[in-house]
């Protein structure tokens, strides 16, 4: 059997280290080598991050690939600022239609000429984000 004395740097003397297991489910088992005499550590071995630890990593880097992806891809990129265009007009259409209809009710009943102008504007903006979602679309299936 060979010598496993080793010299401490501490107390200088001779001796076969005591052996401490550290480590956690995040690291590998750390094992520190303390002199008998002193209690000093003399060396430690083995440590660093445990197979777990690289499975976290692992699927941290998996999860963020998606967005990275898209980011680096410009056509992606394009696409999905067209998409939140396109749901931006048809929101706004929608809500000039609710209030163009209740409107009309309101004419019907009392025709006034406020009335008729502000109709008349709300129509007018109805149509304009009407023609920019054509456009929108139209960009869209370019890109399809
Ligand atoms: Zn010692």
């Amino acid at each position: 059997m060979s010598d496993q004395r080793v010299e401490c740097k501490n107390c200088g003397k001779r001796a076969t280290p005591r052996l401490w297991h550290t480590g956690s489910f995040f690291t590998k088992k750390k094992i520190e080598h303390i002199c008998p005499y002193c209690g000093t550590t003399m060396y430690t071995t083995g440590g660093g991050l445990s197979a777990f630890s690289y499975l976290v990593i692992l699927f941290v880097v998996v999860i963020s690939l998606g967005p990275v992806m898209s980011v680096l891809n410009p056509e992606v990129g394009a696409v999905r600022d067209l998409k939140t265009e396109i749901a931006f007009s048809q929101k706004q259409i929608s809500k000039y239609e609710v209030e163009i209809v209740a409107l009309e009710n309101s004419i019907a009943k009392e025709p006034s000429p406020y009335l008729l102008k502000r109709v008349k504007e709300f129509r007018e903006r109805r149509d304009k984000f009407q023609a920019q979602l054509n456009e929108l679309q139209s960009e869209l299936k370019k890109h399809n």
